[in-house]
């Protein structure tokens, strides 16, 4: 917070997609090892559940009748709240680590929009517990690359990570939670379901700056951090169907903490893009 001025991440050219999960916290696209999950969480939260019941078995207060609790409710009480305390700050401590690894880096880091992972996520605690982490992860993100002068990007939240093949395109109707490996029927891309979804969310920026403006000719070391939120955008239409690509080849990127979407002409990418999504996707342009 002191010396905000001039920072520079370490690689300002580097995009790295950061497909965010509940097994493993975060996945990466550039091959970085996956950032795990604090494997304590589910420990803790068994012992938790030990230790509440511990609580509950014994004498509580009880405000109707006006009995004060026991000493050994007290402990039990105590006990539980400590470890309690110490699963929050081991989850904080892993996103803090990641957040700041990452924005120390990459000038230009994708991850997916919340509501993406909130939909692939189980019904149960986990999802709840693992919301509240995106979320955070995401705030922390957003200034901690404005602090160290990169760019946090996110994608829009109909783009398919998940379901489409991070080679050639190809969107798959759906993937359930539980296949953990990517199989694209079209061109045959095998890949950790995790690591796919990573790659896409890196290319949607490689995409998105390619058919940006005059610097294409950099190629993939085209200036990302000036490109995306330069780019003459006007307030899109909600896609009607989980595409990357709209009416006109669009690419629609929400850039960091704002909530306006960028459009972007794909260029040579818009049919490549196009005719990959289902059939059923018709515009309503
Ligand atoms: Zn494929």
């Amino acid at each position: 917070m002191v010396e905000r001025a001039e920072r520079t991440p370490a690689r300002p050219d580097a995009v790295i997609g950061v497909d965010l999960g509940i097994k493993a916290l975060a996945v990466f696209s550039d091959g970085r090892p996956p950032s795990a999950n604090p494997r304590h969480h589910d420990i803790a939260r068994r012992k938790l559940a030990r230790m509440s019941r511990a609580v509950s078995r014994k004498q509580g207060p009880n405000r109707r009748i006006g009995r004060a609790p026991s000493n050994r409710w007290r402990r039990a009480n105590d006990r539980r709240n400590r470890v309690h305390h110490r699963v929050g700050n081991q989850r904080r401590d892993a996103i803090h680590k990641l957040t700041i690894d990452l924005a120390r880096v990459y000038g230009t880091i994708v991850i997916e929009d919340l509501h993406v992972a909130g939909v692939l996520g189980s019904r149960r605690l986990a999802r709840a517990v693992a919301d509240a982490g995106f979320a955070e992860i995401r705030r922390q993100l957003t200034y901690k690359t404005a602090w160290n002068g990169g760019t946090l990007q996110v994608a829009d939240r109909w783009f398919p990570s998940t379901k489409m093949c991070s080679r050639c395109q190809a969107v798959k109707p759906r993937l359930p939670l539980r296949v953990r490996t990517f199989c694209c029927e079209y061109c045959g891309l095998t890949l950790d379901r995790d690591v796919n979804a990573a790659l896409n969310l890196a290319a949607l920026v490689d995409r998105h700056v390619a058919g940006s403006g005059p610097e294409t000719g950099n190629g993939r070391g085209a200036d990302r951090k000036t490109a995306p939120g330069a780019a003459g955008g006007h307030e899109a239409s909600t896609p009607h169907r989980a595409i990357s690509a709209g009416s006109d080849g669009d690419l629609h990127l929400v850039s960091g903490g704002s909530r306006r979407v960028i459009i972007t002409p794909l260029n040579g990418e818009a049919e490549h893009i196009g005719h990959q999504v289902d059939s059923g996707a018709t515009q309503s342009a």
